[in-house]
């Protein structure tokens, strides 16, 4: 794939870029080895000093970064300012909080003092995707700085100017330059990479086959590995619900940035006595929000990020059909090619079809009707995919009993499901293994050493 803008919304290329070379890559990587060496022993004091100033720099530049996402992956204006401002916060956490996760903990044993410590571990190579452009990247870039990894960021190759810009507000900040580096290249250079005996580690967020060829490579070179990968959370609405806010939520758990996050709602699963009525509502929800262009403010949700992904969304919806679900809102592209995209409802989804077994990255949402409670568990349960889910009912202590049965990371009742730096964020079965936020995201990539003085 080139490197290179391409409004999503006009299809027009606003920039090209030359991908670095393997010499310039390598360079880039012995200057962050060798800040590694210095920047571990510097004082949290001062990492957090840097990485405040960091959360006001992405504050100050909000509507700049918010315009770049919408130009290269065509994220509405509003939703861009939020995502700018998510960052900031989550860098005034880890600002905050990184002495305090990775303080020695002392054990008790037989010896006079044994204590786990948390030492940084050396350049972590993170590989990040496109739908959340900015935050992807800080959640893995916040705490790895602040327990003194450096890192180095491969990008997706339609975000090179949200990957520099990125960049330039950690060096703006402070940050020692090797500490934090894009490295403009594409996937075919990440084995060799990771092959390299200075990348000490790898995150990945995106696609199974992008996790499974890079914990692959990782896995030969015995290097641990973070993958955050697709998700297809159920939105369990029981009969007792109130209906309105569930479906209104619903909508809105669908169309988060055009349905393509990894923790958007895609399959609803909805008790048989309300399942006409839920699926009359959101309805009505879908038609009112207003796609356009992202540029635009009043735009309620922009093109998918890519035409290639609007073709493929577009192929599991009309096999789908094909196989026997019911179109109870039609929508979708206007013509091939395109990346414009408008809702879609699909209900009479049964095991088989593409809409059943796979991951919908858009906006189409997957209507599944369940028996009763335990029937829902067992729909939302029957999916590769465990990474989170939400459980509507007034009973908060049946949805919390629900919660628990749910096989996903993140289980949320009467709320959408949404990441928060002081809850970790991660998922099990095909979703991916280990998790990011909080104290756990902290502690991945340290080498938890203990101590024991006899
Ligand atoms: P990919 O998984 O292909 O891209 C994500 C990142 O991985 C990019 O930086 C990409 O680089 C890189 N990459 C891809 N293949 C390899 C490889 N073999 N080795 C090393 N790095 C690799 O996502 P797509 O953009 O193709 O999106 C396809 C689907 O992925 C979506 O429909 C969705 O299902 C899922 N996805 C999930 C996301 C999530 O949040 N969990 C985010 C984005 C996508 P490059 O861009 O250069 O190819």
């Amino acid at each position: 794939m080139p490197i290179e803008s391409r409004n999503p919304y006009t299809g027009r290329v606003e920039q090209q870029f030359e991908a670095f070379s393997w010499p310039q890559t390598e360079q880039i990587l012995g200057e962050a080895h060798t800040a590694f060496a210095t920047w571990r022993t510097t004082s949290f004091e001062h990492r957090a000093q840097l990485m405040h100033r960091a959360a006001d720099l992405l504050r100050e530049r909000a509507d700049e970064l918010a315009r770049l996402m919408a130009i290269e992956m065509g994220k509405p204006l509003a939703d861009g300012r939020a995502e700018a401002n998510k960052c900031a916060l989550c860098c005034d956490f880890y600002a905050d909080r990184a002495e305090e996760f990775l303080a020695d903990k002392p054990i008790e044993t037989e010896a006079q003092r044994s204590f786990i410590a948390y030492e940084p571990l050396g350049a972590v190579l993170a590989v990040m995707p496109w739908n959340f452009p900015f935050w992807q990247v800080v959640r893995f870039a916040a705490p790895a700085l602040m327990a003194g990894n450096v890192g180095l960021l491969k990008h997706a190759s339609n975000v090179p100017q949200c990957a520099l810009a990125l960049e330039k507000i950690f060096h703006d900040a402070g940050f020692p330059p090797a500490t934090f580096r894009t490295l403009l290249i594409g996937s075919d250079l990440v084995e060799k990479l990771i092959a390299d005996d200075r990348i000490v580690a790898i995150t990945l967020t995106g696609s199974e086959p992008a996790g499974a060829a890079v914990a692959a490579a990782a896995g030969h070179q015995i290097k641990k590995t973070v993958l955050e990968l697709g998700g297809s959370d159920a939105f369990i609405v029981l009969a007792d619900a109130d209906l309105e806010l569930a479906a209104a939520t619903a909508a809105k758990a669908r169309m988060i940035n055009s349905g393509q996050s990894c923790i958007a709602a895609k399959r609803f699963i909805v008790e048989q006595p309300i399942l006409k009525e839920f699926i009359t509502k959101l309805k009505t929800h879908l038609q009112a929000l207003q796609g356009g262009d992202p540029l635009a403010e009043g735009t309620d949700y922009g093109p998918l990020a890519r035409a290639d992904l609007a073709d493929e969304l577009t192929e599991q919806v009309e096999d789908s059909v094909k196989q026997g679900a019911k179109v109870e809102l039609a929508g979708g592209q206007p013509e091939p090619g395109s990346a414009r995209f408008t809702p879609i409802i699909l209900s009479q989804v049964q095991p088989g079809q593409r809409a059943y077994e796979e991951e919908f990255f858009g906006p189409v949402a997957i209507v599944l009707e369940a028996r009763d409670a335990d029937d829902a568990i067992r729909l939302a349960n029957d999916s590769r995919f465990g990474l989170g889910g939400s459980v509507w009912t007034r009973d908060a202590k049946r949805g919390e009993q629900l919660a628990r049965r749910v096989e996903a990371g993140a289980v949320f009742v009467n709320s959408l499901v949404k990441s928060a730096p002081e809850m970790p964020f991660g998922g099990i079965k095909k979703s991916g293994y280990g998790r990011e936020l909080s104290h756990l995201g902290i502690r991945e990539f340290v080498n938890q050493k203990s101590i024991w003085i006899a």
